[in-house]
């Protein structure tokens, strides 16, 4: 665990659905942007599937992309992150293709940011209740080997070069719902931020206000660390240089 508490002067957030980022990693965002952080959002998919109401059928498909995109956007503002990126890749059927690598490689060679934040790509099961969805390790997976080696390896995805996009290296890659932990973030004046941005997503909410539950997640994750509040890491640092700690 980092000693002292780290802030990137640029982040990319790579999620496979829009409100997987608010669910997760979205009090940690917040306080970077906080911190003076450039955030850009990147979701793979628009969760065009996400809805099991009878009347309802692929037509429905287009419009709840938009509204999902929509819902996005806003949590995206409440956070303070001014980029978001949409890939449009269908909703339940994501896998980790070399083409959603390359798309993501793309994104880290042209914004360049300093740390990327990603789900857990090994992460097949949570407690006994929670299967992950698969489109969540697959955004990961392809999130995590942009990162290295596709980003800073030139000879990889040439045909970026082809476009201008040059290498780049991440310094440092934060992995959420792992097993194996090793960074808690101190989220207690951003948790407020984090409720109100995962409630722009109405359409998979429903009734149901999740501030219990995402207080009750996060006063968890923090009980051991002295924090009241907490969003969990694996830190991967694959550069030290240009750190500010
Ligand atoms: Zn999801």
């Amino acid at each position: 665990m980092s000693k002292k508490e780290y802030y990137p002067k640029r982040a990319m957030s790579i999620h496979a659905h829009p409100d997987d980022q608010e669910f997760t990693v979205a009090g940690t965002l917040a306080r970077w942007v906080q911190s003076g952080c450039d955030v850009i959002s990147v979701i793979v998919t628009s969760g065009e599937a996400g809805s099991n109401e009878p009347t309802r059928d692929a037509d429905f498909k287009p419009e709840l992309a938009k509204l999902r995109e929509a819902e996005q956007s806003s949590a995206n503002d409440e956070l303070g992150i001014r980029e978001t990126v949409f890939l449009h890749y269908p909703d339940g059927e994501l896998e980790p293709s070399l083409n959603l690598r390359r798309e993501l490689t793309r994104l880290i060679r042209k914004y360049r940011p300093e740390a990327v934040v990603i789900g857990d790509p090994q992460g097949l099961f949570y407690g006994n209740g929670y299967i992950n969805h698969p489109d969540h390790r697959a955004a990961a997976q392809a999130a995590l080997y942009a990162v290295f080696p596709s980003s800073e390896t030139r000879l990889i995805f040439t045909e970026l070069l082809d476009d201008g996009v040059e290498p780049h290296k991440v310094k440092r890659l934060y992995v959420h719902g792992s097993e194996k932990s090793d960074t808690w973030v101190n989220i207690s004046t951003t948790i407020s931020l984090k409720i109100s941005a995962l409630k722009k997503h109405a359409s998979q909410l429903g009734n149901w206000d999740p501030e219990k539950m995402i207080r009750e997640w996060a006063a968890e994750e923090g009980k051991e660390h002295c924090l009241k509040y907490a969003e969990a890491f694996k830190v991967m640092i694959l550069s030290e240089e240009e750190d500010r700690g």
